[in-house]
């Protein structure tokens, strides 16, 4: 079985194999890039797995010109830059000792070796530079019947790494199929040691917990996660009924997937900090739980908010309240949005100042609003 995929034909691909094959070493696509050709899937990022010494990468990008850099030297990466393009190099190796959080390792020159310290099948494949398939442990079928299944023994690789039980409802929500379910020794497993996710740093959990719930349809794998006790030990306090609700709201209102919209369905009176959130995301975050519970109409919602922000609330209601959208909430999104304000500071000066003068602004401003928008600039100021 072979790839064919143009970023595999891509000169800079190419080129960056050669570089290690010309010297002797083997290169192997591997991960994500492997995963995803094979399903037809957009590939993001470039990996390839070696059996040449991260020092070894570097000294050869360096003698062929190209930027190297040691992004992950301790765990045996090196990020190659080829004419814009980055590859992520990374030492064939197996894990020697864990305490949950971070491996030790220790290079092979075997890739069925290196395979066995992945996290599942799926994410087991390699790829020659010109295509042909490797799979050292079987995950083709797997992958074929798109199943996320862990290497060997679940519980095993979970106690290398406890982030593999957010990665493998990940993996679900983006690759599995929901009619078959999850991996019913994965989820057992995950279930049982669920504790072991306390012990993560809060930057990990967060990323992947924002990856999962940008997968077209988050709403299975995130009710499977919250049955087994997965997702208090994350967001205590969730409740994810409203998510497969919001998610069909998005589908048949054409809306893109947001992480921060779907984490604002199933947050209840969590705040989300413990998912280390960006600023804008908390403050994004914020606005939808505070929006959702006011009884603004869509026309004020524009105004406030602006239409995408405005739309995320409509949606948002529908689905927590269940409440049947507005009629005509997309057009009164769009006026409000456009809307401006028609009276100025100027307006109210010498009359007004200091914090007098932004209270009137404000009470004004309240008027014209609750007036739907439509009072003139000298009706209010009459
Ligand atoms: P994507 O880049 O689309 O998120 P990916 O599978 O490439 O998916 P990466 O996080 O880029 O995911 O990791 C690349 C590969 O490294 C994975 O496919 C997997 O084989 C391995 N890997 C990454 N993180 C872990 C982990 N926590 N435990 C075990 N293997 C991992
Ligand atoms: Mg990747």
């Amino acid at each position: 079985m072979r790839i064919i995929e143009p970023w595999i034909d891509a000169p800079e691909t190419q080129t960056v194999c050669r570089m290690l094959t010309a010297a002797g070493w083997q290169a192997l696509f591997v991960g994500g890039c492997v995963r995803n050709a094979l399903l037809a899937a957009p590939v993001s990022d470039i990996d390839i797995a070696t059996d040449a010494l991260p020092e070894q990468v570097m000294a050869l990008a360096k003698q062929a010109g190209f930027h190297a850099i040691p992004t992950g030297i301790d765990h045996g990466t090196v990020t190659v830059v080829v004419n814009h393009h980055p590859f992520e190099i990374t030492t064939f190796r197996h894990d020697v000792e864990t305490d949950g959080r971070r491996a030790v390792v220790a290079y092979t020159t075997d890739p069925a070796e290196d395979a066995h310290r992945r996290d599942f099948t799926m994410n087991a494949l390699y790829a020659r530079p010109d295509g042909k398939i490797i799979d050292p442990l079987g995950g083709l079928p797997d992958l074929l019947a798109r199943r996320v299944r862990f290497i060997d023994d679940a519980g095993a690789r979970i106690r290398e790494d406890y982030l593999r039980i957010l990665r493998f409802f990940r993996f679900h929500a983006w690759y599995g199929r929901d009619e078959d379910g999850l991996d019913a020794e994965g989820l057992a497993a995950c279930a049982a040691l669920s504790g072991g996710i306390e012990t993560l740093s809060k930057e990990r959990v967060g990323a992947e917990m924002k990856k999962l719930l940008a997968a077209p349809d988050p709403a299975p794998s995130t009710a499977a996660m919250a049955q087994s006790g997965v997702l208090t030990q994350i967001l205590p306090g969730a409740d994810v009924k409203a998510l497969a609700p919001l998610v069909h709201l998005e589908g048949e209102h054409n809306v893109a997937p947001s992480a921060i919209r779907r984490l604002a369905a199933i947050a209840g009176a969590n705040d989300g900090i413990d998912l280390r959130l960006s600023r804008d995301e908390a403050r994004g975050l914020a606005q939808l739980r505070h929006w959702v519970g006011t009884g603004d109409t869509a026309l004020t919602l524009g105004y406030r908010l602006g239409a995408e922000a405005g739309r995320d609330v409509i949606l948002l209601r529908g689905a927590l309240l269940e409440m049947p959208l507005p009629g005509g909430w997309q057009g009164d999104l769009a006026t409000g949005a456009a809307a401006e304000f028609p009276v100025k500071a100027a307006d109210l000066m010498p009359a007004f100042s200091g914090a007098a003068l932004g209270a009137e602004l404000k009470r004004i401003e309240d008027r014209w609003i609750a007036s739907g928008l439509v009072l003139t600039r000298a009706e209010l100021l009459g």
